[in-house]
């Protein structure tokens, strides 16, 4: 695995996703992130890790845990390409790239409020630019 990644250090109380928050993720992904068992080879699989603050498989615990608001924040949702290879490497079938994209959706649900910006197009990703158009075209 490429890349420094983010120690996930977690502090309590932490807060964590509403009944809201949870029940919008799950009708779209339609997946149970409890059945993660951080096996590591989403992470092991993707090509963007290098230009990710969390892996893939920490934003698999950080969902397992609720901890929604941390995914949020996360520059990985928007490098991530949807290229599915984590998808097609987890034994759980739980597949990441949805796991992704649902956290997205749910970002661009709520754009109006401003958590969208990209700060420098130059330093994105070929690949993300390209997933972006999928992901924003209307
Ligand atoms: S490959 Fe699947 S089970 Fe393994 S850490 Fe990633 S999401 Fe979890
Ligand atoms: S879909 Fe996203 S997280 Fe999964 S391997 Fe591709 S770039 Fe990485």
């Amino acid at each position: 695995m490429r890349g420094e990644g983010r120690l996930l250090i977690v502090r309590f109380p932490t807060k964590t996703a509403s009944n809201n928050e949870r029940e919008e993720f799950n009708d779209i992904v339609q997946k149970n992130v409890k059945d993660c068992y951080q096996c590591l080879k989403c992470s092991s699989g993707c090509p963007l890790t290098a230009h990710m603050d969390y892996y893939p498989h920490q934003v698999m615990l950080l969902a397992k845990m609720g901890l929604f608001d941390q995914i949020f924040e996360s520059k990985t949702l928007w490098v991530c390409a949807s290229c599915l290879a984590c998808s097609s490497r987890c034994p759980r079938d739980l597949e990441p790239a949805k796991i992704m994209e649902g956290f997205r959706t749910m970002i661009l649900r709520d754009r109006d409020q401003g958590n969208v910006e990209i700060l420098d197009t130059r330093k994105v990703p070929r690949q993300a630019l390209i997933a972006s158009m999928r992901k924003f075209r209307r």
